[in-house]
């Protein structure tokens, strides 16, 4: 069984540079926390081409979850479901579940239910509505062959309530039985590129542990960097075994070359 996931976000706003693409990062965390292996994280503008073809992409390569945000709610740029259905071959339609979720909502806010509004209960046929606890907008869950698309509005905060609430217990659920553990050392006073060969070593001592660095100071006048190391394992025991051997020895190389371990 594949784990893998794509992060699909949406919006022109990305591409210009006017917002950065923090559900992206969210996301991406939330799916390597669940133990899956986050493959593509794609951007693309608010148009039928770039989306349906992206989407299409996804589940011809058999990608088993992806994840879209952005273009749910009700302005006339807010296609991500009309596009999403295509991508799909199916019919763009109201859907029952979805309706009720959004007069329930819009009733109690006080809103009228007008046309643009009406839109956020219209998903691809088969498609099953995702309560949306902050806002107005329903995300959608649809299976397609073996992949699962999940599409969540942009707003963070909407896009977190849904996930947190409805998409990740059932990712749990299905995804791998992982534990995924993490641990960082910071140190002092050796530069970012003498301890590439280090972790490239760290990282061949096992092939589930996972090491990146992260420089904080200044490169050559006051070298500091964060050490990152995660590991995700079937096995708690096993999990927590691998990550100490490789701190251990991350720990006495940077030792080793004059470095300071500042803390663990
Ligand atoms: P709305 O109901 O507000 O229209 P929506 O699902 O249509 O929601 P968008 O219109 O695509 O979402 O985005 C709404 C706002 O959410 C954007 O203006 C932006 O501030 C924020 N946003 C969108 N995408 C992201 C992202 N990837 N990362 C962070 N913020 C984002
Ligand atoms: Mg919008």
């Amino acid at each position: 069984m594949s784990y893998i996931a794509w992060i699909i976000s949406i919006g022109n706003e990305l591409l210009i540079g006017k917002t950065v693409n923090t559900n992206a990062a969210w996301l991406a965390r939330k799916l390597t926390l669940l133990g899956y292996d986050v493959r593509r994280i794609i951007t693309v503008p608010d148009n039928e081409e770039d989306e349906v073809e992206v989407f299409r992409d996804a589940i011809k390569r058999g990608v088993r979850v992806v994840i879209s945000t952005g273009g749910l709610g009700p302005t006339f740029d807010d296609k991500t479901s009309e596009y999403l259905a295509k991508a799909l071959n199916r019919k763009y339609v109201i859907n029952d579940e979805a309706l009720k979720l959004v007069i329930e909502t819009f009733k109690l806010k006080g809103l009228e239910l007008t046309e643009p509004r009406l839109k956020q209960a219209k998903m691809p046929e088969g498609a099953k509505p995702l309560p949306n606890p902050v806002g107005t907008a329903p995300g959608i869950w649809v299976e397609e062959d073996n992949t699962i698309i999940i599409a969540l509005p942009g707003v963070p905060a909407e896009m977190m309530g849904i996930f947190e609430n409805y998409v990740e217990p059932k990712l749990r659920e299905i995804g791998p039985k992982l534990h995924f553990i993490e641990r960082s050392i910071t140190v002092k006073g050796v530069p970012e590129a003498d301890l590439a060969p280090i972790i490239e070593k760290g990282m061949k001592m096992s092939n589930r542990v996972y090491i990146k660095s992260h420089p904080k100071g200044h490169e050559i006048r006051s070298p500091l960097v964060e050490i990152h190391v995660y590991v995700s394992s079937e096995d708690v025991r096993k999990a927590e075994d691998e990550i100490n051997k490789v701190l251990d020895f991350l720990i006495f190389a940077v030792k080793e070359k004059g470095g300071e371990v500042l803390s663990t």
